[in-house]
């Protein structure tokens, strides 16, 4: 393109923004918002989304938007095959489409009275196949040509290693029983979180969860039986704990919680609901009832803790503490 025209000099240099976001090494959110404004603005449609497929590869869920209102957002979800977007996923093909609303595949989310006629919807085609697609729709009838699917296309090739990458990574981090944080993530993160607090002045707390006597479980009941009541048992604290904390799986039967913004009295309180629950309710595995106690050591970031270890010590020594007092309930650190 030796002198390219205005149209030409847009999409250039929206395209170079693209990247520069891209190597910018921002959160797998980001970098999606990113691609869906720029393909909103590059084929002049109304909105765009990124859809991916969840891990079972079974639907398409709205990672990120442009032009949507939320409700639309909030409901953006379909199944492999149903609709245009799962069609395009099920046949890894492309469809571009003069009017979608008079196709038979085309189904409108609910609550969306807004009209859509011009319809392109290109793949996210992985190592391993297609792993989402993305989505432009206009008012217009025969909004999109030949070109707009090639920029789309450009731009869905652009981030299927930021979306490939984030999965892995996410493995990476998720402990395989459980489904919750490993320590790999914990050695990551923590450092991280903990450093932040300190520089803002915000509280943070942890707590260390251990099972009672979880060896006996076994002994009784067999490793499947103890396999299954660890996995309920990371559940019950994902389900304790609030969006904001992590759950760590930081031994066999140890998890470790994470309260940022959270001084001892929250930490704790969160902590005594967790062994209540826990005592309250067996866990039910393969119609086993399991009677499950735990002890916990919560402790809160102080002045004396120069770094993540020393903390995660005084958390330790909590939940020893609590063993030796009887086990069954909660200890805080001095
Ligand atoms: P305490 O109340 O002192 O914590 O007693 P305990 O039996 O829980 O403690 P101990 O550390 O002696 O034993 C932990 C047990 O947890 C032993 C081990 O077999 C079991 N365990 C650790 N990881 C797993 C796992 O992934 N699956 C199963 N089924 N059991 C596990
Ligand atoms: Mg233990
Ligand atoms: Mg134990």
């Amino acid at each position: 393109m030796a002198d390219p025209s205005g149209k030409d000099r847009e999409v250039l240099s929206t395209l170079f923004e693209v990247t520069r976001h891209l190597n910018e090494g921002a959160d797998l959110e980001a970098v999606l918002a990113v691609i869906a404004q720029a393909a909103c603005r590059l084929v002049s449609a109304d909105s765009a989304s990124v859809l991916l497929l969840d891990e079972r590869r079974e639907s398409l869920l709205c990672r990120a938007s442009h032009g949507l209102e939320r409700h639309e957002v909030d409901c953006a979800t379909f199944r492999v095959g149903e609709g245009l977007a799962g069609w395009s996923a099920a046949k890894s093909s492309t469809l571009r489409l003069p009017d979608a609303s008079s196709d038979p595949r085309f189904k409108r989310l609910p609550g969306q009275d807004r009209s859509i006629r011009g319809f392109c919807c290109v793949p996210l085609t992985g190592r391993e196949g297609t792993i989402g697609v993305m989505t432009v729709t206009s008012e217009r009838a025969e909004a999109f040509d030949e070109n707009d699917e090639s920029i789309l296309a450009f731009l869905a090739a652009s981030v299927v290693k930021d979306v490939e990458n984030a999965r892995l990574y996410r493995l990476a981090v998720t402990d395989s029983l459980t489904g919750v944080y490993n320590r790999q993530y914990l050695s990551e993160q923590f450092p991280v979180e903990f450093e932040r607090h300190r520089r803002y002045g915000d509280p943070l707390t942890v707590a260390i969860v251990d099972a009672d006597h979880f060896k006996s479980i076994n002994d009784r009941f067999g490793h499947t039986v103890g396999d299954s009541a660890l996995r309920l048992l990371a559940h019950r604290c994902l389900e304790t704990v609030r969006e904001i904390d992590l759950v760590v799986r930081y031994g066999g039967e140890e998890f470790m919680l994470i309260f940022p913004q959270t001084n001892i009295a929250g930490g704790s309180e969160v902590a005594e609901r967790l062994r209540e629950r826990v005592a309250g309710e067996p866990l039910v595995s393969n119609d086993v009832r399991v009677h499950l106690t735990v002890s916990v050591g919560v402790a809160e970031m102080g002045p004396s803790d120069a770094e993540p270890k020393a903390l995660i010590a005084r958390a330790d020594a909590a939940l020893y503490a609590a063993k030796r007092a009887g086990r069954n309930r909660i200890e805080v650190a001095t």
